[in-house]
């Protein structure tokens, strides 16, 4: 796995939890996952969409177990994804009767990589406790790892009510939204000490901790980074659909992670109705990238355009290029070992354009209003050629084509070792 930390804060320490392979926190690079929202009870819509999501690069994908059909399907699943070739950890996600299906299914409870179970939903009143020590039992005979993932939609009532009661016994020293927030550390805390104290070791434990608003996001996670050194999973819930999600996600998680704290993200957007899945698993990576803590997929700068720009070629350009790149990364990641590290720049005139471009690998500064009608492409900080015509977009990504090859390809490498 690449990946670097380049954030001028210490990044926080945790112990280190192996996912079926893919190690989560321990100083490892944060790891990219997502979830399904196929019925896991439909094996071929399922393994479809965990194949996509690893295709776009997700490196855990989480699945719904919700029922006896959907405990009995995941063999199938992981069987089906091990046949394309597609290793990825699943993780199963459990709520309110986790315990049963998981005794009920134990090839189930093997195939999954990891088990989330929800402290708020686990059982309720007496039961509470024996299921979720049902579940962890269950994770400790199959050697699994364990997310508690704590959410305020089904934050446990009784210890909220707890925490709100001694609060005003001691006269409202806190507000509700701070008791709130506590009780929601308090829920993943508590919860880890009892699995710990089952048996389940501490580098077999993940903790979340999710809220749908970026200052409790905030607030939860650091308080959290401060009371122990579980691997955290960090998650804005219900962070909704578009460029609301997306703004949220990266503000809220942006922060947590430039101070150091996290070490498996996941971006909860609400697909729009046809939308592809795989949109949380690029803005995850974009988000990391951006930051400078993992390198996915090469980076296309392009300038907004303004009244210079004479037309749409560019942005033109600029999409497809980073259309191209998208499509052509799960081949190119094995052809072109260190591709990831690739800038283009896409540029709309001469008043930026040049400047970016020679600090770009390859890019095109494109005529603006009143230009010549020739866009100069910089190659390694120098310039490499002027194109011009009508095929100026086709010409330049076949030198973005042929830079790639000649910087990358094994055949270059090979000569170069010879
Ligand atoms: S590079 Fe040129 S076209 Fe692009 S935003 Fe700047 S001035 Fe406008």
């Amino acid at each position: 796995m690449t990946g670097y930390y380049s954030s001028p804060f210490p990044r926080r320490a945790s112990v280190g939890v192996d996912v079926g392979g893919v190690m989560v926190g321990g100083g490892a690079p944060v790891v990219v996952q997502s979830m399904t929202n196929t019925d896991t009870a439909d094996v071929d819509g399922t393994v479809a969409q965990v194949a996509a999501l690893h295709r776009a690069g997700s490196e855990l994908v989480r699945i719904t177990v919700d029922r006896d059909e959907s405990a009995a399907a995941v063999p199938k699943i992981r069987d089906r994804l091990a046949r394309l070739g597609v290793d990825v950890p699943l993780v199963g996600d459990f709520h309110y009767i986790g315990h049963k299906l998981l005794a009920d299914h134990p090839a189930c409870a093997e195939a999954l990589a990891k088990y989330r179970i929800n402290p708020g939903n686990v059982g309720f009143r007496d039961k509470k406790d024996k299921q979720f020590a049902d579940i962890v039992e269950m994770a400790i005979r199959h050697d699994k790892p364990v997310r508690i993932g704590v959410n305020w939609g089904s934050l446990d009532q009784e210890l909220l009510t707890r925490l709100m009661n001694e609060n005003q016994a001691k006269g409202f020293p806190m507000t509700a939204q701070e008791v709130t927030r506590e009780a929601i550390v308090q829920s993943a805390l508590l919860s880890a000490h009892l699995a710990e104290e089952i048996g389940l070791g501490r580098d077999r434990i993940i903790l979340s901790a999710k809220v749908s608003g970026v200052q409790d996001l905030i607030a939860v996670y650091a308080e959290l980074a401060r009371r122990c050194d579980h691997a955290l999973h960090l998650g804005l819930t219900e962070a909704g659909m578009g460029s609301k999600g997306i703004v949220a996600s990266s503000a809220s998680m942006g922060i947590l992670l430039q101070q150091g704290i996290g070490d498996t993200i996941r971006i909860s957007l609400t697909p729009e109705p046809g939308g592809d899945r795989t949109r949380e698993v690029q803005v995850s990576q974009e988000l990391l990238q951006t930051m400078g803590f993992r390198q996915f997929i090469p980076i296309v700068a392009a300038c907004p355009g303004c009244g210079r720009t004479t037309s749409t070629v560019f942005q033109e350009l600029a999409q497809t290029i980073q259309e191209d790149i998208r499509r052509n990364m799960p081949v190119w990641r094995t052809r072109y070992p260190g591709v990831e590290q690739l800038k283009v720049a896409v540029m709309g005139c001469i008043v930026n354009g040049p400047g970016e471009s020679k600090h770009a690998d390859i890019g095109i500064s494109l005529p603006g209003t009143g230009e010549t009608p020739s866009a100069p492409v910089f190659i390694d900080g120098e310039k490499a050629a002027t194109l011009r015509g009508p095929n100026i977009a086709a010409d330049f990504e076949k030198m973005v084509s042929e830079y790639i090859e000649n910087r990358f390809g094994m055949g270059t490498r090979a000569r170069a070792a010879e």
